[in-house]
């Protein structure tokens, strides 16, 4: 048989990249089914941007990750959004079929993956979701797109939670409410799922935990943060303290790296790698 040496590329473009551990949890999953890609780490610039969405193009890659500035800037150099990029309004992932590069949105799917893994299924269910940036929007659109009963949006800007729950109702027709997060806020009654979707907890910020009044919390929810690092965030052991049934951030981002994994390659991506890779990573053992 002839050989072959050429790779199959993806990658992350942003600004900065430096500190995105991404690479290294793609690059052990490629190498653990042997298959011949690369992932790779590139700064690009804002200004760049077009010029690298050209570069997919030319070197026919993959697909690409888009992080910090891109995640909206990218959109027009697209060629098609799929229904959840379109409606978050931002795209994180890039998928090159066939010369027609289409924009998805993995950010909530890792999260709704984590919450399956779990036993949980978001349909039917109330969602409280603490925070209204880019996490909380990716999550709160995908939990209604996957049948949520109700969206309730906790965050410190009213305007900005008012403004999801809106796009939510708008575009889902999913039931959807906006909350301010006052200092002891009341977890909305019926909740099933709390999401701490804010980067409250974030090193070096450990000893922060969203201001809600966490007696609200009972043994029947599960509680959920986006924060990965470090993963056993002071929000998930008040809420295990209080009997819920927790999921962590690190677990969200290993499972959006394996659906990123599966759109590239359309192979099942090697989840439990992925997540130990990552550990490793942040110094988890
Ligand atoms: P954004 O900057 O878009 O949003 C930040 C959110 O946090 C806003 O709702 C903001 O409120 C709120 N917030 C921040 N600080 C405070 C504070 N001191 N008090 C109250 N609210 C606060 O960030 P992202 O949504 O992109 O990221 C959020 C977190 O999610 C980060 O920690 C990131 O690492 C993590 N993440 C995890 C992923 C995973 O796979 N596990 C994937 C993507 C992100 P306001 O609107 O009032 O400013």
């Amino acid at each position: 048989m002839s050989k072959n040496y050429r790779a199959e590329l993806v990658g992350v473009f942003g600004d900065p990249v430096e500190e995105n551990p991404t690479g290294v949890m793609e690059e052990a999953a490629f190498e653990a089914l042997g298959l011949p890609f690369r992932y790779l780490t590139i700064r690009v610039i804002r200004e760049d941007l077009p010029a690298a969405i050209q570069a997919v193009r030319a070197f026919g890659m993959r697909g690409i990750n888009l992080t910090i500035p891109h995640k909206i800037a990218v959109i027009p150099y697209l060629d098609e959004l799929t229904e959840a990029a379109e409606i978050i309004g931002a795209v994180n992932t890039v998928v090159n079929e066939g010369g027609r590069l289409i924009g998805e949105n993995t950010d909530g799917k890792g999260m709704l993956e984590s919450l399956q893994e779990n036993g949980c299924q978001v349909k039917g269910k109330n969602l409280a979701i603490i925070g209204a940036g880019g996490a909380a929007r990716a999550i709160a659109v995908e939990a209604a797109l996957a049948g949520a009963k109700k969206v309730t949006i906790i965050n410190r800007t009213m305007e900005k939670a008012r403004e999801l729950a809106e796009m939510i109702r708008h575009r889902t027709g999913v039931t959807a409410e906006a909350l301010p997060l006052v200092p002891r806020a009341p977890v909305p009654e019926r909740t099933d799922i709390l999401v701490n979707g804010t980067s409250i907890g974030l090193y070096p910020d450990v000893g922060s935990k969203p201001d809600i009044d966490y007696a609200g919390i009972t043994p029947e929810m599960v509680v959920a943060d986006v924060v990965f690092n470090d993963p056993n965030t002071l929000f998930l052991r008040t809420a295990q303290a209080q009997g819920a049934k927790t999921i962590n951030g690190l677990g969200m981002l290993a499972n959006q790296g394996a659906v990123n994994f599966t759109l590239w390659t359309g192979k099942d991506a090697p989840k439990a790698i992925m997540e130990q890779t990552l550990r490793r990573e942040f110094g988890l053992g």
